[in-house]
């Protein structure tokens, strides 16, 4: 038999608790890995943790703001505690506010910039200073989105933190290297996830189409075959990235996206 590809790998997942996360950190346990399910919901969190593995070895709730700098220096500690150390890091927690910019609410934008880039900067700072005095190296890996790469009205704020994220990662990419820590980004299309069965509503609301015009004519519009991004497809994309072997593979943004953006 040979050895699951993250075989005793520490995964800690941000925002592991629902969508994407959640289905990144499943697919890791089934690959070997012990995964650490951080997410502002506890409640959600254990019951994904206990899913995984009801023994605990191999899958751990933890609560954790990402935008609580105490919490996520606590939370990384605790890992390091229970799970002795951290080798992959997922930086996923997110949420989505839309609307246009002249009326865009700034505790809104502070906060969608709070989650997604001081969320990714904390966890990574926390991350890195654990790998580093390991000395086993290390992945980073961000979620991004094609909006790392395009922009689309209503989404200021998320567009410009996932853009953001990618300076992020290749930055990391250049200071971890010399100590075998890689970083990338994942910049998926349309997920059916809670997030995104929020903004059919509040778009369609906004723009004043239907729902499954906001679907057709917005989400899918330019894909190659008018299909949704699923999670296993992420997660497919997060297992190859944290188990490619060298530094071959850092500082760099992968789109998964049914052909929506081509670089
Ligand atoms: P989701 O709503 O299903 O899950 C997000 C999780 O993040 C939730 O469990 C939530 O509790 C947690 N969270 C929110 N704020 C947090 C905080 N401050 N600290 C810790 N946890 C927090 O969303 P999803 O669709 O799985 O999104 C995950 C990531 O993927 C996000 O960064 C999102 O921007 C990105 N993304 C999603 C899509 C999509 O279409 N769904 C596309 C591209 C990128």
């Amino acid at each position: 038999m040979t050895t699951p590809t993250l075989m005793d790998k520490v995964a800690v997942i941000t925002g592991a608790a629902s969508g994407i996360g959640k289905d990144i950190a499943q697919l890791y346990v089934a690959h070997g890995a012990r995964v650490v399910i951080a997410d502002l919901d506890l409640t959600a969190a254990s019951a994904t943790a206990l899913q995984l593995d009801a023994s605990g070895a191999r899958a751990m709730a933890l609560q954790m703001d990402v935008t609580d700098e105490a919490a996520v220096e606590a939370g990384i500690a605790e890992v390091a505690s229970q799970f002795g150390g951290v080798d992959i890091l997922i930086s996923n927690a997110g949420i989505q506010i839309v609307g246009p910019l002249d009326s865009y609410a700034f505790s809104d934008w502070k906060k969608m910039l709070a989650i997604h880039l001081d969320g990714a900067f904390l966890t990574t700072r926390a991350c890195l200073k654990l790998m580093y005095a390991q000395q086993r190296g290390g992945t980073i890996i961000y979620m991004g989105s094609v909006h790392s790469k395009e922009a689309s009205v209503l989404k200021a704020p998320y567009v410009a933190a996932k853009h953001g994220l990618v300076g992020l990662c290749k930055v990391v990419a250049k200071e971890g290297a010399k100590h075998g820590v890689r970083a990338n980004v994942i910049c998926p299309g349309f997920v059916r996830t809670p997030l995104v069965d929020k903004q059919i509503p509040e778009q369609a609301l906004a723009l004043g189409i239907s729902e499954d015009e906001v679907v057709s004519k917005v989400m899918l519009k330019d894909t190659v075959d008018g299909e949704f991004t699923t999670v296993d497809d992420v997660a497919q994309t997060a297992l190859f990235l944290a188990s490619f072997p060298s530094n071959a593979l850092t500082g760099q943004s992968i789109v998964v996206s049914h052909g929506w953006f081509m670089q």
